[in-house]
């Protein structure tokens, strides 16, 4: 009923003019002025009809999703960038209105009720934002703070947190890292005592994306002193209650529009009812969040890698050396066909741990690889692409540079490269017993 609902829902969005209009009853911007004049026909993919994941409307939703990327958010980047921080809630209440927050999320909270390949295909589009920063933030708000929440939240959780992060009137952040404790999560001190009807918490997280401009926080705590796997839990806690300070804005190398938060934690009450499922789960909980985060960011450095790899043909096209374009030299349009094949490789493998994925198997160890993988093309697509374009590609004004700086990031975050391997190794039983 919820799916039919839901795809009823995107049916109505997709083949309305007034696509951005629909929620216009709660303040938002009419964005219909700008885009009704122009049917929101299906784009003709290349290869229609046989997609391994993507329906027609996986293809319109994408392309009525690219009209608010360059309406609304590519002509800010810039100014966003030199902020190093973008209007978060201005731009999630955009994004929220017209559907695109909760995708598969629930429609009885907001979404629009439809699979994961929903979620992979909203992910490849927000890689033609022209910076990394601004997707990772959306990507925080809608698969990787919000999953677990969906899954297992009681009905009064997720009409106070999930509902407005997918309407886009709360803005969320995970907090899971801290100054202790990245790769191995098990290891966190964040503690939240029970005392009465509510937890207590002391501690601090590092790394938190839109932690400074969050209303609240997906934070993962122990609940007890047993062992480290069963002693975690995830709550929901409001970013305003007392106790809770932004430590600081962290300045990075790259990612420059996302807002990086050192927060602490100082006796902070959360009601005990803001536990997402049961206490003791966290761990697990977060361990399957991680899967989803993971496909989310795979697909969309792919668009990203291809933005770049076109633009370094456009750009070496034209450029000339030697009387000839830079392009016209063998080293460069084998490399980049190279590049080009990796990159459609990886899509393969993302594509068909999605279509297993919403089949409801777990794709973990697809999933870590295509993370892996991801990571390590990322740099090289970032670092042979720059080289082609010489001295330019060194300047602040193209996109291989920001690409370059940003996707570093890629082989860290989320799981580091070798955190991914760990987990393919487990799955291939070659990890040496303790
Ligand atoms: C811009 C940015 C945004 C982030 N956003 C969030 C967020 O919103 N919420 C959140 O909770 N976290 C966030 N993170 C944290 C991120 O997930 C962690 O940085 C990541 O998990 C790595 O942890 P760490 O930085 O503590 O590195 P460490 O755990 O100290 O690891 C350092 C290095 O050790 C190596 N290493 C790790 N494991 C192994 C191993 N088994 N064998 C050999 N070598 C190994 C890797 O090379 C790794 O990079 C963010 C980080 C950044 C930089």
């Amino acid at each position: 009923m919820a799916l039919r609902e839901g795809a009823l829902r995107l049916n109505l969005l997709l083949n309305s003019r007034t696509f951005y209009k629909f929620n216009s009853s709660v303040g938002v911007r009419s964005l219909s002025d700008n885009v009704s004049s122009k049917p929101v026909t299906p784009s003709a993919p290349e290869i229609a009809g046989d997609h391994l994941i993507y329906t027609q409307e996986h293809f319109a939703l994408k392309e009525s999703l690219r009209k608010i990327i360059d309406q609304e958010i590519n002509p800010h980047v810039e100014q966003w960038e030199a902020e190093g921080i973008f209007p978060a809630h201005k731009v999630f209440k955009t994004l929220g209105s017209a559907g695109f927050l909760g995708v598969n999320k629930p429609v009885e909270y907001g979404g629009l009720g439809l699979d994961y390949s929903y979620s992979v295909a909203v992910a490849e589009e927000l890689g033609h934002i022209r910076c990394g920063g601004i997707p990772m933030a959306i990507g925080v708000q809608t698969d990787m703070t919000t999953p677990a929440l969906a899954r297992f939240g009681s009905a009064e959780l997720k009409q106070e947190f999930l509902l407005p992060s997918i309407m886009g009137d709360k803005v969320a952040c995970l907090g899971v890292s801290e100054v202790g404790a990245g790769s191995d999560v098990s290891s966190i001190m964040t503690k939240a005592v029970r005392k009465g009807d509510e937890y207590v918490i002391n501690g601090g997280k590092m790394w938190t994306t839109n932690g400074t401009q969050a209303d609240w926080i997906c934070l993962l705590v122990n609940t007890s002193d047993g062992p480290p796997h069963r002693n975690k839990s995830l709550i929901c806690v409001p970013m305003n209650l007392p106790g809770v300070q932004i430590a600081r804005k962290i300045e990075k190398l790259g990612m420059w529009s996302s807002d990086t938060a050192e927060v602490f934690f100082d006796d902070v009450h959360v009601p005990c009812k803001n536990i997402i499922g049961q206490e003791g789960m966290g761990f697990t909980y977060q361990m399957l969040q991680f899967q989803e985060e993971r496909l989310w960011a795979v697909a969309n450095i792919l668009t990203m890698m291809e933005n770049v790899i076109q633009e370094t043909i456009q750009y070496t096209r034209q450029r000339k050396i030697f009387k000839q374009p830079v392009l016209h030299h063998q080293s460069v349009h084998f490399r980049l066909a190279e590049l080009q094949t990796e990159v459609e490789l990886l899509r393969a493998l993302l594509h068909s741990a999605t279509a297993l994925y919403i089949k409801g198997n777990d794709v973990t160890k697809l999933a870590s690889m295509a993370k892996l993988k991801g990571g390590r093309l990322a740099r090289e697509v970032g670092d042979s692409c720059l080289q082609f374009w010489g001295g330019m590609g060194f300047t602040s004004d193209v996109l291989v540079s920001r690409f370059y700086r940003d996707s570093r990031l890629m082989s860290i975050g989320g799981g580091a490269d070798e955190v991914m391997l760990g987990i393919i190794c487990k799955y291939m039983d070659t990890l040496p017993k303790k």
